[in-house]
């Protein structure tokens, strides 16, 4: 879906968010993609995962019932007007089954991902953390770092891991690695924006204190700013930076 056209200019950089389901590019980054379409620069948003159930074997040739057609439609929707409120150039969706992305190939994953990064040259990439509890995240993450391997003449984008509420920090500390953040962004300026987008997306939300609510997400922005002595932020974790 073309949301915005594109005003690029020589200085705007090119920017790709691989998320495994609608509304974790938000949830993620929100108030950086913002910032960073207010500066000039291009963003392409790539959902990966359905965000619902949709078939009952992900195997299955059966197309979905008209039920989850209907689903998937409202879904979609939510995620074009919440993209909108960021200002997303473009955003794409695939259709990866829903919380299954290990049951399928994961040469299907990389390869969808490496068509992404030939078709928008990313100087920078955001994506989940490698350690999230849920099993997209994880995938999706493994694929990015398996797609953009830094070989000769290839697309080297910076890369940055971002946490998702009710994901990141839901995983069992003795699994992986704790999410560390070094890298931050301070969306001060971009907050509303965020919280905006969030409101499209309430049918993903829950209420206060789930820890996937609007007002935990506010909260978790403040702490993030508070670490960096601003009054909100994004935290990341860089993967890879070459200069
Ligand atoms: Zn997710």
């Amino acid at each position: 879906v073309l949301i915005s056209s594109a005003s690029s200019s020589s200085s705007s950089k090119s920017v790709c968010v691989f998320a495994a389901h609608p509304d974790d590019e938000v949830l993620g980054c929100g108030g950086t993609i913002a910032k960073h379409v207010e500066r000039g620069d291009i963003v392409n948003v790539i959902i990966f995962a359905e965000g619902i159930f949709s078939r009952s074997n992900p195997s299955s040739e059966d197309p979905p019932s008209s039920v989850a057609v209907e689903k998937l439609d409202m879904l979609r929707k939510s995620a074009v007007a919440a993209n909108q409120i960021l200002g997303v150039h473009n955003l794409q969706f695939l259709s990866f089954p829903d919380n299954r992305m290990d049951s399928i190939d994961r040469l299907d994953i990389i390869k969808a991902v490496e068509l992404y990064v030939e078709e928008h040259k990313p100087d920078r990439i955001y994506t989940h953390h490698s350690s999230d509890l849920n099993v997209d995240h994880r995938r999706l993450h493994e694929s990015v770092v398996t797609a953009t391997r830094p070989i000769p003449n290839s697309i080297k984008p910076s890369i940055l891991s971002f946490e998702v509420a009710s994901s990141t920090e839901w995983q069992s500390p003795t699994i992986g690695h704790a999410f560390q953040p070094n890298f931050f962004s301070d969306i001060s300026s971009t907050l509303e924006k965020k919280t905006a987008a969030l409101g499209e997306y309430l049918c993903e939300m829950r209420d206060w204190p789930h820890a996937r609510s609007v007002q935990a997400v506010q909260h978790q922005a403040h702490y993030r700013g508070s670490q960096i002595g601003t009054n909100s932020a994004e935290a990341f974790v860089l993967l890879r930076h070459i200069e």
